[in-house]
This record gives structure tokens, sequence and C-alpha cells, in this order.
């Protein structure tokens, strides 16, 4: 299921502009639009789930994983990357559908404590 209002879901639908990198039946990846590292991917399921503590079909985690790890080598991240799921409002989530960040091209900062 999609959601009428939700961003994430409008760019998978091709509704709302997005520079798009890769798609395929159950994801859709493009690029941040406020990028926080040279390399800033974002990776989407197409069906929205609020997020990780949603049931998502182990299927659909593993393909966002898959597809993040090779857009990380086709960005040229030999030298390591960084992949973060921001989770709730602690976890400082603010677009309710789950997503992969693949942040890179530079040193990441250690997380805080
Ligand atoms: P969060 O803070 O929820 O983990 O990350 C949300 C991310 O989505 C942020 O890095 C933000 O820049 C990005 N974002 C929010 N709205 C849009 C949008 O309309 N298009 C794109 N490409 N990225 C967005």
């Amino acid at each position: 299921m999609q959601k009428e209002s939700c961003v994430f879901c409008r760019i998978a639908r091709h509704e709302s502009p997005a520079t798009v990198l890769y798609e395929d039946d159950l994801v859709v990846a493009f690029e941040d639009i406020h990028p926080f590292m040279p390399v800033h991917v974002l990776v989407v399921p197409k069906q929205h789930y609020d997020g990780l503590d949603d049931d998502v079909p182990e299927q659909v985690l593993g393909r966002c994983l898959r597809v993040a790890a090779d857009l990380a080598r086709e960005k040229g991240l030999e030298r390591g990357y960084r992949l973060q799921v921001n989770t709730g409002v602690d976890g400082g989530q603010t677009v309710r559908h789950l997503h992969l960040h693949v942040l890179g091209g530079g040193r990441m900062p250690s997380p805080e404590l």
C-alpha cells in the first residue's frame, strides 16, 4: 500500500521529482535533496512502511541492503561508506517512510554516544 500524502510514496510513483539512480519492483533509490556528505543516496521501499518497527518483509529489507551496497560500489566508495536507518523521533527520523541513507565520499564522524 502507498500513502497519498507521503513524499517518498510520491517519488516512488514518479509524481514528485527526484534524481532516481535505481529502481526495481521493490525499491527505488534517489539522491537526497539536502546531502550532508558528497554521496548521499536514499534507498526506499516502494511499499509504504513507516519505519523499521513496521512488519517489513525480509525480502524488502534484504533488497534495500543489496541495492545500497551496489550503489555504493557504483559511486566509487571503495574507501568505505555508512548505511543509516533513522527510526522514530529519538532516532532523528523526519520522513515517516522507511529509508536507508547511503553516506560516503569522506571520513564519517564517529557516531555520537
Ligand atoms: P530522516 O531524517 O527521516 O532519516 O531522513 C530524511 C531524508 O530525506 C533527509 O536527509 C532529507 O534531506 C530527505 N528528503 C526529505 N524530503 C525529500 C524530498 O522531497 N526529496 C528528496 N530527494 N529527499 C528528501
